[in-house]
C-alpha cells in the first residue's frame, strides 16, 4: 500500500481476517516509525463553559441544568508542578469554548508550567480570537488541537457543530501557518453518517496541514438532543484508526476514552493494537470532572495505572520523550498534505 491508497467502504466496515490484516499493517507502520514508544500526556480539562451548542455534546450551551464551573489555577498548578504522574511527558489543557477561562485560567497556566515544569504543553480550546492563540503561544503553548468534527458541511449544519465549518477549517490553517503544531479530530458513526460522509472525513483530515488527528465513537449523551440515538460501532472506529495510520504513517493519532464506552475493557487496547500512539491520563479534580460532560456521568476515567496497564499488555512502552519535543525536532513530513485518492 502506498500513500495513494485510500480506504473504500469495504475497508471501513471490516471484520475477521481483512480487518486483522488491515491492523496489522497499521501496527508495523506504527513500530516502524515510532517504535514502541507511546506518548503519555495528561489532559486537564479546566472549563465547562462554552458558547457552542453542539447537538451531541452535554456542555452545549442551552442546557441550563448543568453546573458549570472553571478550574482554579492555584490548584492545577500545584498538581502539575508537585504530584503529576511520573509517566507524564505532556499535558493538554482542554475546555469548551470558553474565551474567558482562556484568559484567566489558561493562559497563566501555561506560563507557570514552562516556567516550573519540562512539560510540552497542547491546548483544545476552540476556535478563540487570533490575539488571544498569539498570547497562548508566545507563554509557551506548542500544539492546538482544534477537531473539525465533520466534514459533511449538512451534517455539521443540521447538528450544529461549532460555528462553520469553512470558519473552523480557515482557523485551523491560520493556526499552522502560524508556527503552532495543529492536531485534528472528528466524530464517527453520528446518527445520519453515511459511509461515505464518514470516508469524507478521513479525505479531509488528510488533506489538512496536521500532525495528528483523532477519531472518537459517537456515544449519545444522556442530556442532550441525541440521547436516544444508538452509539457507534466500535469497528469502523478502529479501521479508521488503521487507516489513517497507514495513510499518515507520522501521524499522532490517540487512543481515545471512548473506545471503552463502545467496547468496555478492551477498547482502548484494541486503538494501541490499530495504529494508536498516545495515550492521556485524565487529571482533571475529581471534584470537577463529573461536570465535564462530553458523553455521560459515567466516563471511562483514564488513569495512569489503566494506561500503563493497556501500553504493557500491548507490549508496548511509555516515550521519555515528550510529544513537543518530538514534534519540534523531527521533520514535518506530515505538514505536507497527501495526495490522496
Ligand atoms: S463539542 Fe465542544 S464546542 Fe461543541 S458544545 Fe461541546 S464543548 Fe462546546
Amino acid at each position: 500500500m502506498s500513500n495513494r491508497w485510500f480506504p473504500k467502504p469495504d475497508d471501513l466496515n471490516s471484520t475477521g481476517e481483512s480487518q486483522e490484516a488491515l491492523h496489522r499493517h497499521a501496527s508495523e507502520i506504527t513500530r516502524d516509525r515510532f517504535g514502541h514508544s507511546v506518548f503519555v500526556r495528561g489532559v486537564v480539562e479546566v472549563s465547562n463553559f462554552c458558547r457552542e451548542n453542539c447537538r451531541y455534546c452535554g456542555m452545549r450551551r442551552s442546557d441550563r441544568e448543568l453546573s458549570r464551573y472553571r478550574a482554579d489555577h492555584d490548584a492545577l498548578a500545584e498538581m502539575l508542578i508537585h504530584h503529576r504522574p511520573a509517566s507524564l511527558t505532556d499535558i493538554n489543557i482542554q475546555s469548551g469554548e470558553d474565551p474567558v477561562a482562556a484568559r484567566e485560567v489558561v493562559l497563566p497556566l501555561v506560563r507557570t508550567l514552562r516556567r516550573e515544569t519540562p512539560l510540552g504543553v497542547s491546548v483544545c480550546l476552540g476556535t478563540l480570537s487570533r490575539d488571544l492563540s498569539e498570547d497562548l503561544r508566545e507563554a509557551g503553548a506548542t500544539m492546538y488541537i482544534l477537531k473539525f468534527e465533520i466534514s459533511d458541511p449538512v451534517l455539521y449544519r443540521r447538528l450544529e457543530a461549532p460555528g462553520t465549518l469553512p470558519e473552523r477549517l480557515e482557523h485551523l490553517r491560520w493556526l499552522a501557518s502560524q508556527g503552532w503544531k495543529v492536531s485534528s479530530g472528528f466524530i464517527g458513526g453520528l446518527p445520519g453518517q453515511d459511509v461515505e460522509s464518514w470516508l469524507g472525513n478521513i479525505r479531509l483530515a488528510a488533506s489538512l496541514p496536521l500532525i495528528g488527528c483523532s477519531v472518537s465513537p459517537f456515544v449519545p449523551g444522556e442530556t442532550t438532543p441525541l440521547s436516544g440515538e444508538p452509539m457507534a460501532d466500535i469497528e469502523p472506529t478502529l479501521n479508521t484508526m488503521a487507516a489513517m495510520r497507514i495513510l499518515q504513517p507520522d501521524w499522532i493519532i490517540p487512543s481515545v476514552s471512548a473506545l471503552n464506552l463502545a467496547e468496555p475493557g478492551s477498547g482502548y487496547r484494541r486503538g494501541l493494537a490499530a495504529g494508536a500512539n498516545l495515550c492521556t491520563i485524565n487529571l482533571t479534580p475529581n471534584r470537577i470532572r463529573d461536570d465535564y460532560l462530553l458523553y455521560k456521568r459515567d466516563r471511562f476515567i483514564m488513569t495512569e495505572e489503566r494506561i500503563l496497564q493497556a501500553i504493557a499488555e500491548e507490549g508496548l512502552e511509555p516515550s521519555q520523550t515528550s510529544l513537543v519535543r518530538f514534534l519540534e525536532e523531527s521533520a514535518t513530513p506530515a505538514l505536507e498534505a497527501a495526495a490522496v485518492g
